[in-house]
Protein backbone atom coordinates (compact mmCIF):
# COMPACT_ATOMS: atom_id res chain seq x y z
CA UNK A 1 0.00 0.00 0.00
CA UNK A 2 1.01 3.52 -0.61
CA UNK A 3 -0.20 6.29 1.43
CA UNK A 4 0.62 9.77 0.63
CA UNK A 5 1.64 12.26 3.30
CA UNK A 6 -0.06 15.34 3.31
CA UNK A 7 2.03 18.30 3.01
CA UNK A 8 1.88 19.31 6.61
CA UNK A 9 2.04 15.96 8.63
CA UNK A 10 4.00 15.93 11.38
CA UNK A 11 6.70 13.79 12.75
CA UNK A 12 3.83 12.89 15.42
CA UNK A 13 1.28 12.09 12.30
CA UNK A 14 3.92 10.05 10.85
CA UNK A 15 3.77 8.07 14.09
CA UNK A 16 0.57 7.41 14.55
CA UNK A 17 -0.15 6.57 11.25
CA UNK A 18 3.13 3.61 11.03
CA UNK A 19 1.31 2.62 14.62
CA UNK A 20 -1.77 2.21 13.27
CA UNK A 21 -0.38 0.01 10.67
CA UNK A 22 2.16 -1.66 12.44
CA UNK A 23 -1.14 -2.93 15.37
CA UNK A 24 -2.87 -4.30 11.77
CA UNK A 25 0.41 -6.41 11.25
CA UNK A 26 2.15 -3.84 8.52
CA UNK A 27 5.41 -2.90 7.92
CA UNK A 28 5.90 1.01 6.83
CA UNK A 29 8.87 2.48 5.19
CA UNK A 30 9.11 6.67 5.13
CA UNK A 31 10.00 8.12 1.29
CA UNK A 32 10.72 11.47 0.89
CA UNK A 33 11.45 12.38 -2.39
CA UNK A 34 11.76 15.56 -4.41
CA UNK A 35 7.90 15.68 -4.89
CA UNK A 36 6.34 14.22 -1.88
CA UNK A 37 6.23 12.73 1.54
CA UNK A 38 4.85 8.62 1.52
CA UNK A 39 4.75 5.52 3.91
CA UNK A 40 5.44 2.18 2.08
CA UNK A 41 3.22 -0.30 4.02
CA UNK A 42 3.89 -4.08 3.61
CA UNK A 43 2.12 -6.61 4.51
CA UNK A 44 -1.26 -8.89 3.70
CA UNK A 45 -3.39 -8.74 6.77
CA UNK A 46 -7.26 -7.55 5.90
CA UNK A 47 -7.13 -3.88 6.56
CA UNK A 48 -9.80 -1.25 6.13
CA UNK A 49 -7.96 1.85 4.07
CA UNK A 50 -11.13 4.02 4.76
CA UNK A 51 -9.99 3.33 8.46
CA UNK A 52 -6.24 5.10 7.09
CA UNK A 53 -7.38 7.48 4.97
CA UNK A 54 -9.54 9.30 7.93
CA UNK A 55 -6.02 9.88 10.11
CA UNK A 56 -4.52 13.03 10.55
CA UNK A 57 -1.67 13.42 8.36
CA UNK A 58 -2.93 11.14 5.08
CA UNK A 59 -3.37 12.73 1.87
CA UNK A 60 -4.62 9.52 -0.04
CA UNK A 61 -4.05 5.84 0.51
CA UNK A 62 -4.43 3.03 -2.04
CA UNK A 63 -3.70 -0.74 -2.34
CA UNK A 64 -0.68 -2.03 -4.22
CA UNK A 65 -0.40 -5.45 -4.93
CA UNK A 66 2.47 -5.33 -7.07
CA UNK A 67 6.03 -6.39 -5.77
CA UNK A 68 7.74 -2.99 -7.07
CA UNK A 69 5.12 -0.22 -4.67
CA UNK A 70 6.01 3.68 -5.93
CA UNK A 71 6.82 2.66 -9.36
CA UNK A 72 3.87 1.00 -9.86
CA UNK A 73 0.63 2.41 -11.56
CA UNK A 74 -1.68 1.07 -9.09
CA UNK A 75 -1.76 4.24 -7.22
CA UNK A 76 -0.28 6.64 -9.67
CA UNK A 77 -2.44 6.47 -12.93
CA UNK A 78 -1.05 9.73 -14.41
CA UNK A 79 1.93 9.12 -15.70
CA UNK A 80 5.05 10.69 -14.84
CA UNK A 81 6.63 13.10 -17.11
CA UNK A 82 10.33 14.07 -16.09
CA UNK A 83 11.22 17.86 -17.19
CA UNK A 84 14.83 18.06 -18.24
CA UNK A 85 14.32 22.08 -18.32
CA UNK A 86 14.73 24.23 -21.71
CA UNK A 87 11.38 22.56 -22.72
CA UNK A 88 12.77 18.80 -22.84
CA UNK A 89 10.29 16.88 -21.12
CA UNK A 90 10.11 13.06 -21.22
CA UNK A 91 6.82 11.33 -21.08
CA UNK A 92 3.51 10.70 -22.12
CA UNK A 93 2.45 12.40 -25.11
CA UNK A 94 6.27 13.00 -26.06
CA UNK A 95 8.96 11.45 -28.39
CA UNK A 96 12.06 12.03 -27.09
CA UNK A 97 15.26 11.16 -29.45
CA UNK A 98 18.52 10.76 -27.20
CA UNK A 99 21.62 10.44 -29.46
CA UNK A 100 25.27 10.40 -29.49
CA UNK A 101 28.10 7.91 -30.21
CA UNK A 102 28.53 5.04 -27.79
CA UNK A 103 31.66 6.66 -26.68
CA UNK A 104 32.71 10.35 -25.97
CA UNK A 105 36.08 9.97 -28.44
CA UNK A 106 37.73 13.86 -28.54
CA UNK A 107 36.29 17.37 -29.20
CA UNK A 108 35.55 17.32 -32.61
CA UNK A 109 33.42 14.11 -32.22
CA UNK A 110 31.63 16.01 -29.82
CA UNK A 111 31.17 18.89 -31.55
CA UNK A 112 30.21 17.42 -34.95
CA UNK A 113 27.96 15.36 -33.34
CA UNK A 114 26.39 18.48 -31.61
CA UNK A 115 26.00 20.61 -34.50
CA UNK A 116 24.17 17.55 -36.47
CA UNK A 117 22.01 17.39 -33.32
CA UNK A 118 21.17 21.01 -33.36
CA UNK A 119 20.34 20.86 -36.79
CA UNK A 120 18.07 18.02 -36.14
CA UNK A 121 16.36 19.32 -33.32
CA UNK A 122 17.49 17.22 -31.40
CA UNK A 123 18.14 18.21 -27.48
CA UNK A 124 19.62 15.80 -25.63
CA UNK A 125 22.42 13.94 -26.82
CA UNK A 126 24.28 10.35 -25.15
CA UNK A 127 27.68 9.67 -25.01
CA UNK A 128 29.89 7.49 -22.71
CA UNK A 129 32.41 8.83 -20.85
CA UNK A 130 32.62 5.77 -18.28
CA UNK A 131 32.25 2.59 -20.84
CA UNK A 132 32.06 -0.86 -19.55
CA UNK A 133 33.48 -3.07 -21.92
CA UNK A 134 33.32 -7.10 -21.95
CA UNK A 135 37.22 -7.23 -22.22
CA UNK A 136 39.73 -4.75 -20.06
CA UNK A 137 41.80 -4.15 -23.25
CA UNK A 138 38.97 -2.35 -25.22
CA UNK A 139 38.54 1.48 -25.00
CA UNK A 140 37.48 2.32 -21.62
CA UNK A 141 36.01 6.25 -22.08
CA UNK A 142 38.10 9.00 -21.61
CA UNK A 143 36.88 9.04 -17.97
CA UNK A 144 35.76 12.88 -15.69
CA UNK A 145 37.75 14.72 -18.38
CA UNK A 146 35.96 13.52 -21.39
CA UNK A 147 32.41 14.35 -19.60
CA UNK A 148 33.73 18.12 -18.59
CA UNK A 149 34.28 18.22 -22.50
CA UNK A 150 31.09 16.69 -23.48
CA UNK A 151 28.91 18.70 -21.59
CA UNK A 152 30.59 22.50 -22.10
CA UNK A 153 30.16 21.58 -25.79
CA UNK A 154 26.85 20.01 -25.36
CA UNK A 155 25.85 23.34 -22.92
CA UNK A 156 26.99 25.93 -24.88
CA UNK A 157 24.41 25.08 -27.70
CA UNK A 158 21.44 23.89 -24.66
CA UNK A 159 22.12 20.00 -25.64
CA UNK A 160 21.34 17.76 -22.50
CA UNK A 161 23.52 15.58 -21.74
CA UNK A 162 22.83 11.50 -20.77
CA UNK A 163 25.95 9.64 -19.65
CA UNK A 164 26.48 6.41 -17.93
CA UNK A 165 27.34 6.24 -14.23
CA UNK A 166 29.87 3.20 -13.54
CA UNK A 167 29.85 3.54 -9.73
CA UNK A 168 29.01 4.40 -6.57
CA UNK A 169 32.23 6.75 -5.86
CA UNK A 170 31.82 8.20 -9.65
CA UNK A 171 28.21 10.07 -8.99
CA UNK A 172 29.12 13.18 -6.96
CA UNK A 173 32.25 14.67 -9.53
CA UNK A 174 30.13 13.72 -12.06
CA UNK A 175 26.69 15.28 -10.42
CA UNK A 176 27.51 18.84 -12.39
CA UNK A 177 27.64 17.99 -15.95
CA UNK A 178 25.00 15.67 -15.87
CA UNK A 179 21.52 16.06 -17.47
CA UNK A 180 20.52 12.50 -16.82
CA UNK A 181 22.30 9.61 -15.18
CA UNK A 182 22.68 6.63 -16.93
CA UNK A 183 22.82 2.75 -15.33
CA UNK A 184 23.28 0.01 -17.47
CA UNK A 185 22.45 -3.29 -18.40
CA UNK A 186 25.64 -4.92 -16.52
CA UNK A 187 24.63 -2.44 -13.74
CA UNK A 188 20.71 -2.87 -13.39
CA UNK A 189 20.75 -5.24 -10.15
CA UNK A 190 23.85 -2.97 -8.88
CA UNK A 191 21.91 -2.04 -5.74
CA UNK A 192 24.04 0.22 -3.60
CA UNK A 193 24.70 2.12 -7.06
CA UNK A 194 20.52 2.19 -7.29
CA UNK A 195 20.20 3.64 -3.94
CA UNK A 196 23.23 6.39 -4.41
CA UNK A 197 20.84 7.65 -7.32
CA UNK A 198 18.39 7.74 -5.53
CA UNK A 199 19.71 10.36 -3.15
CA UNK A 200 20.61 12.91 -6.05
CA UNK A 201 18.07 15.14 -7.60
CA UNK A 202 18.62 14.37 -11.32
CA UNK A 203 16.83 11.96 -13.86
CA UNK A 204 18.29 7.98 -14.35
CA UNK A 205 17.37 6.35 -16.99
CA UNK A 206 17.53 2.59 -15.77
CA UNK A 207 18.71 0.44 -18.83
CA UNK A 208 17.17 -3.26 -18.16
CA UNK A 209 19.56 -6.01 -17.26
CA UNK A 210 20.88 -8.69 -19.97
CA UNK A 211 18.65 -10.92 -18.45
CA UNK A 212 16.29 -9.09 -16.56
CA UNK A 213 13.14 -9.75 -16.10
CA UNK A 214 10.91 -6.42 -16.26
CA UNK A 215 9.46 -7.49 -12.72
CA UNK A 216 13.50 -6.79 -11.66
CA UNK A 217 13.64 -3.74 -13.94
CA UNK A 218 10.60 -2.27 -12.34
CA UNK A 219 12.19 -3.68 -8.55
CA UNK A 220 15.14 -1.65 -9.66
CA UNK A 221 13.46 0.98 -10.15
CA UNK A 222 11.96 1.20 -7.12
CA UNK A 223 15.38 0.93 -5.36
CA UNK A 224 15.56 4.31 -6.59
CA UNK A 225 12.51 5.91 -5.83
CA UNK A 226 12.51 4.40 -2.60
CA UNK A 227 15.40 6.23 -1.72
CA UNK A 228 13.90 9.64 -2.71
CA UNK A 229 14.71 10.00 -6.44
CA UNK A 230 10.58 10.23 -8.46
CA UNK A 231 12.47 10.91 -11.97
CA UNK A 232 13.55 7.11 -13.15
CA UNK A 233 13.10 6.95 -17.03
CA UNK A 234 13.10 2.79 -18.12
CA UNK A 235 14.59 1.68 -20.73
CA UNK A 236 14.69 -1.94 -22.94
CA UNK A 237 17.89 -2.46 -24.53
CA UNK A 238 17.09 -6.51 -25.93
CA UNK A 239 17.82 -8.86 -23.90
CA UNK A 240 20.22 -11.84 -24.18
CA UNK A 241 18.25 -15.28 -25.44
CA UNK A 242 19.15 -18.30 -27.16
CA UNK A 243 18.92 -16.01 -30.70
CA UNK A 244 22.91 -14.92 -31.96
CA UNK A 245 21.64 -13.75 -35.48
CA UNK A 246 21.92 -10.75 -33.92
CA UNK A 247 23.86 -9.34 -30.76
CA UNK A 248 20.47 -9.19 -28.15
CA UNK A 249 16.30 -9.42 -28.85
CA UNK A 250 15.15 -6.03 -28.56
CA UNK A 251 12.31 -7.01 -26.32
CA UNK A 252 9.40 -4.77 -27.50
CA UNK A 253 6.62 -6.60 -25.78
CA UNK A 254 8.32 -4.75 -22.95
CA UNK A 255 6.97 -1.26 -24.37
CA UNK A 256 3.12 -1.44 -23.39
CA UNK A 257 3.55 -4.02 -20.62
CA UNK A 258 5.91 -1.55 -18.87
CA UNK A 259 3.57 1.26 -19.63
CA UNK A 260 0.41 -0.75 -18.17
CA UNK A 261 2.52 -1.24 -14.82
CA UNK A 262 4.26 1.58 -14.28
CA UNK A 263 3.62 5.49 -14.42
CA UNK A 264 7.44 5.79 -15.11
CA UNK A 265 8.71 7.05 -19.19
CA UNK A 266 9.93 4.13 -20.84
CA UNK A 267 12.61 4.34 -23.73
CA UNK A 268 13.66 2.12 -26.17
CA UNK A 269 17.28 1.15 -27.34
CA UNK A 270 17.40 -0.34 -30.81
CA UNK A 271 21.16 0.30 -31.19
CA UNK A 272 22.07 -2.31 -28.64
CA UNK A 273 18.29 -4.37 -29.08
CA UNK A 274 19.79 -5.34 -32.37
CA UNK A 275 23.63 -4.40 -32.61
CA UNK A 276 23.15 -4.45 -36.25
CA UNK A 277 23.20 -0.74 -38.13
CA UNK A 278 21.11 -1.13 -41.12
CA UNK A 279 18.59 -2.99 -38.49
CA UNK A 280 18.79 -0.35 -36.23
CA UNK A 281 15.88 2.43 -38.17
CA UNK A 282 13.41 -0.12 -38.87
CA UNK A 283 13.40 -1.47 -34.56
CA UNK A 284 13.77 2.24 -33.91
CA UNK A 285 10.51 2.92 -35.45
CA UNK A 286 8.95 0.08 -34.34
CA UNK A 287 9.72 0.93 -30.88
CA UNK A 288 7.93 4.27 -31.59
CA UNK A 289 4.86 2.40 -32.85
CA UNK A 290 4.91 0.86 -29.70
CA UNK A 291 4.44 3.49 -27.96
CA UNK A 292 8.21 4.39 -26.45
CA UNK A 293 7.92 8.22 -24.51
CA UNK A 294 11.86 8.17 -26.29
CA UNK A 295 14.34 6.54 -28.29
CA UNK A 296 18.46 6.24 -27.27
CA UNK A 297 20.16 5.86 -30.22
CA UNK A 298 23.69 5.28 -31.21
CA UNK A 299 25.31 7.33 -34.28
CA UNK A 300 28.88 9.06 -35.03
CA UNK A 301 30.17 10.68 -38.31
CA UNK A 302 32.37 8.07 -39.59
CA UNK A 303 30.88 4.30 -37.36
CA UNK A 304 33.58 2.63 -39.20
CA UNK A 305 36.18 5.10 -37.27
CA UNK A 306 33.96 4.74 -33.82
CA UNK A 307 36.24 3.83 -30.98
CA UNK A 308 32.97 1.55 -29.41
CA UNK A 309 30.06 -0.08 -30.94
CA UNK A 310 30.44 1.19 -34.20
CA UNK A 311 28.59 -1.92 -35.62
CA UNK A 312 25.31 -0.64 -34.48
CA UNK A 313 25.90 3.09 -35.05
CA UNK A 314 24.00 5.21 -37.77
CA UNK A 315 25.67 7.97 -39.80
CA UNK A 316 24.30 11.07 -39.53
CA UNK A 317 23.01 10.11 -43.18
CA UNK A 318 21.05 7.24 -41.51
CA UNK A 319 19.88 9.23 -39.07
CA UNK A 320 18.51 12.17 -40.66
CA UNK A 321 16.93 9.77 -42.77
CA UNK A 322 14.87 7.73 -39.36
CA UNK A 323 14.72 11.48 -37.74
CA UNK A 324 12.40 11.86 -40.92
CA UNK A 325 10.42 9.15 -40.52
CA UNK A 326 9.79 9.58 -37.13
CA UNK A 327 8.40 12.74 -37.85
CA UNK A 328 6.16 11.29 -40.64
CA UNK A 329 4.74 8.78 -38.06
CA UNK A 330 4.33 11.60 -35.41
CA UNK A 331 2.43 13.68 -37.81
CA UNK A 332 0.40 10.75 -38.46
CA UNK A 333 -0.28 10.30 -34.82
CA UNK A 334 1.35 7.03 -34.92
CA UNK A 335 3.54 7.56 -32.03
C1 LIG B 1 25.66 2.02 -23.94
O1 LIG B 1 24.60 2.65 -23.86
O2 LIG B 1 26.60 2.35 -24.68
C2 LIG B 1 25.76 0.75 -23.18
C3 LIG B 1 26.92 0.30 -22.73
O3 LIG B 1 24.56 0.15 -23.02
P1 LIG B 1 24.11 -1.21 -22.27
O4 LIG B 1 24.36 -0.98 -20.82
O5 LIG B 1 22.68 -1.32 -22.65
O6 LIG B 1 24.94 -2.33 -22.84
MN1 LIG C 1 27.20 1.34 -26.83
Amino acid sequence: MIITLAPNASAEHVHEISNFLGKNGWKTTPVRTQSAHYLVGIGSKEIDLRQISHLSGVLDVHRVTDVYKLVSRAWKVKPTRIDLGDGVVLGEGSMTIMAGPCSIEDEKQVTETVDFLVSQGVQVMRGGAFKPRSSPYSFRGLGLEGLKMFASIAREKNVKVITEVLDVSAIESMLEYVDVFQVGARNSQNFTLLDELGRVDKPVLLKRGLSGTLEELLQSAEYIFSKGNEKVILCERGIRTYERAYRNTLDLNAVPYLKEKSHLPVVVDPSHGIGLRKHVPAMALAGAVAGADGLLIEIHRCPEEALSDGAQTLSFEEATELFEKLKRLAAAHLC
